[in-house]
């Protein structure tokens, strides 16, 4: 039996707390609230090497997420993602390293966020969940949401990929594609929600996914002998992960648990909607909306991001920085990594190793420094290159 150490919420721009056990969405200030635990006594009663027969996926950090109880915790067979050793330029003594969040259930990272909001929902009697999505957060809620036997509705932008569209409505959620971008459906859950009954599982507007997705920093950190990278490269949508991993940190530096120091936290985007690049080169603390938004790394493609303040304050706090690569830069990244390393990338990963180049060339990142890169999802979710060569059989 795993204890909870959840003492409350709290207002990610107020601090003011908010009771554990009831339904919340936003705080009072319309900002997302972040769960707090009771570190002092997690350390007393847990250590690192209490976790080593555990073969739960993330759910061994359990201790330190918010589900109470173990039958409401909703499962698809979680994987620890591994992480996949790339070749760098000659010369360079750093490592580079792909946590691939690939193999997880439904393809992608969003599996881990949506876990916990699913389950959370659950264990507080919620029945009818609806979400925005470009795609792979759709995919997860409609299957974690089905394996919980809730019902789901998702939004999504009209030229979300076809992929994506046919997993989410196969899996159980009601489909609906919008003649919109991703904070136009966002609109459409939050003005129709009361009315239909739905509760809105947006990226940050639940505390929950938020937790599912610090899982990231834990697993990392236990990969590495509870060591960080030098530097962390994460393609930045919403920035849940960013944000969490960052939480992770803190809270994994508060039980006494981390050796050494943080990274760097490098927020990665796509030079066609790149809203935290330009409020981090601009000093600002919020990210006005990115007006014509477009990429061909759709899970990035977030033109405005309600835990903007939350990303640039972590990015700012670790040392790091914001960069935006270009879409040809992402293709070619993603084809030099898939020929050279024989690991085929999903656009947003291949931005990380594509701000990864620019950046050891422009000395930000150093070529002897230990690199971790996210790749979020599988690469065989996206529109691949066709294959033009042909071989006439009758002709041999
Ligand atoms: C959602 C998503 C992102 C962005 O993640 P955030 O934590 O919301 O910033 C990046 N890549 C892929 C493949 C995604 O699905």
């Amino acid at each position: 039996m795993s204890a909870c150490y959840v003492t409350h919420l709290e207002c990610s721009l107020t601090g003011r707390q908010y009771p554990a056990g009831e339904v919340h969405g936003l705080s009072a200030e319309g900002r997302p609230l972040l769960v707090r635990y009771d570190l002092d006594a997690l350390a007393a009663g847990l250590e690192r090497q209490d976790l080593a027969g555990r073969t739960d996926g993330f759910w061994r950090y359990r201790e330190f997420l918010p589900v109470r109880q173990p039958e409401n915790r909703i499962s698809l067979g979680e994987v620890v993602t591994p992480l996949v050793p790339l070749s760098t330029p000659d010369g360079g003594r750093g490592e580079l390293l792909v946590k691939d969040e690939g193999r997880l259930p439904t393809g992608s990272f969003k599996a881990r966020g949506l876990a916990l909001a699913v389950s959370m929902a659950k264990e507080l009697g919620l029945h009818r969940l609806a979400m925005p999505t470009n795609g792979n957060a759709g995919a997860a809620l409609a299957a974690y949401g089905s394996r919980a036997g809730m019902e789901s509705v998702v939004f999504c932008p009209d030229d979300t990929p076809e992929v994506n569209l046919s997993e989410i409505e196969l899996q159980g959620a009601v489909t609906w594609r919008v003649d919109g971008l991703i904070d136009d459906c966002g609109r459409i859950v939050r003005e129709r929600s009361e009315e239909e009954g739905w509760f809105d599982v947006s990226t940050l507007k639940e505390p929950y996914r938020i937790e599912g997705k610090k899982t990231m920093g834990f697993e990392l950190a236990e990969q590495l002998g509870w060591t960080l990278p030098d530097v962390i490269l994460y393609p930045t949508g919403g920035g849940t992960g960013l944000i969490g991993m960052w939480k992770a940190f803190a809270e994994l530096r508060a039980v006494g648990w981390l050796e050494g120091k943080l990274p760097r936290m490098v927020a990665v985007q796509a030079d066609g909607c790149a809203p935290i690049v330009r409020a981090f080169e601009a000093g600002e603390e919020h990210a006005p909306r990115w007006e014509g938004a477009h990429t061909v790394a759709a899970g990035i493609r977030v033109p405005a991001a309600i835990g903007d303040f939350l990303i640039l304050r972590a990015v700012r706090e670790s040392g790091g920085f914001a960069v935006s690569v270009s879409d040809e830069a992402i293709l070619d990244a993603r084809r030099e990594v898939a020929r050279r390393d024989g690991l085929l990338l999903c656009p947003e990963g291949a931005a990380t190793w594509a701000a990864w180049r620019a950046a050891t060339a422009d000395g930000r990142i150093g070529v002897d420094e230990k690199v971790v890169l996210f790749n979020c999802a599988t690469g065989l979710k996206y529109p691949l290159p066709l294959v033009s060569r042909h071989y006439e059989a009758a002709a041999d």
